[in-house]
């Protein structure tokens, strides 16, 4: 009896080193494919805009343009300008993060003012009207201490994914209330929504949905990593839930609540 009991206790062990072994190996598989895929989409997200940028120079400098087709053009340039501008951004800050110099400046800050001056610049940025924003704030002063440039990378990109992966008419609900101790700051959106399956995975780092639509759209995997990671140095955290492909997501950040500054 007791020689059975150890084999079967050996057979366990084994098994059990293997399905570790399997894991640690899966996962690094992953990292790697992962790896690669960033690193095309980077290379890829760097050219379209320069090449796209060089055209219209050389267009605005050989060609006669009357000045409604060098309006147009200037627009083009600015939205090639400000998607270059924002992938440089978040590849410094992922640097910065994973260097452990992403350094945060807290202060107290007021959400409400603060984020209907950020959804403004990003409807400004992203077209007008464009994302179909609807913002929805308490009549609360709500406070936190935060590093307002940071926390706008924060709100920029998941607006930025509101845009990204819902097409005409986009609907865009950002809301902010207060919830006992916390502060809630939900972005929702009406767009292509996120499977069950892919849901734990969105925050990885170079993670991106593998499906026909999501390769269609620009990016590297990095800006929901970079979310995750400016809101955990705040203290707080942040959660994604979607119904499945076809209804939209909504992603909800909770930073701890200070108290109204004295000063205010
Ligand atoms: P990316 O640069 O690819 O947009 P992110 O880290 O911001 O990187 O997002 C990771 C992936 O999560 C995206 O590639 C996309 O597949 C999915 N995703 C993020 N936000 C949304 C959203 N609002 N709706 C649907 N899918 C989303």
């Amino acid at each position: 009896f007791r020689a059975s009991t150890e084999g079967a206790f050996m057979v366990f062990a084994v098994l059990f080193g293997f399905v570790l072994l399997y894991r640690k190996l899966s996962e690094e598989l992953d990292l790697k494919l992962r790896q690669r895929n960033f690193t095309s989409a980077v290379t890829h997200e760097l050219k379209t805009p320069i090449a796209s940028l060089r055209v219209w120079t050389e267009t605005l400098f050989t060609r006669e343009l009357v000045p409604d087709q060098r309006q147009r053009i200037r627009g083009l340039m600015e939205k090639d300008l400000e998607r270059l501008n924002e992938l440089v951004g978040n590849l410094l800050d992922v640097a910065r993060a994973e260097s452990g110099s992403l350094v945060l400046h807290l202060a107290p800050l007021e959400l409400g003012p603060w984020l209907a001056g950020v959804c403004e610049g990003m409807d400004h940025r992203l077209g007008p009207g464009a994302l179909g924003l609807k913002l929805e704030c308490s009549s609360d002063p709500l406070w936190v201490d935060a590093d307002p440039k940071a926390l706008s990378t924060v709100v920029e990109n998941l607006l930025s994914n509101a845009y990204k992966y819902a097409s005409e008419p986009r609907q865009t609900t950002v809301t902010l209330d207060g919830d006992g101790e916390d502060v809630l700051l939900v972005v929702s959106d009406q767009g292509h929504g996120i499977s069950a399956k892919d849901l734990p995975r969105v925050f990885h780092r170079f993670f991106r949905v593998g499906d026909e639509m999501t390769r269609q759209v620009a990016g590297t995997g990095l800006g929901l990593f970079l979310v995750k990671e400016i809101v955990t140095r705040h203290g707080g955290e942040v959660r994604v839930s979607s119904r499945g492909p076809g209804f939209g997501s909504a992603f909800t950040i909770r930073l701890p609540r200070r108290a109204v500054p004295e000063a205010s």
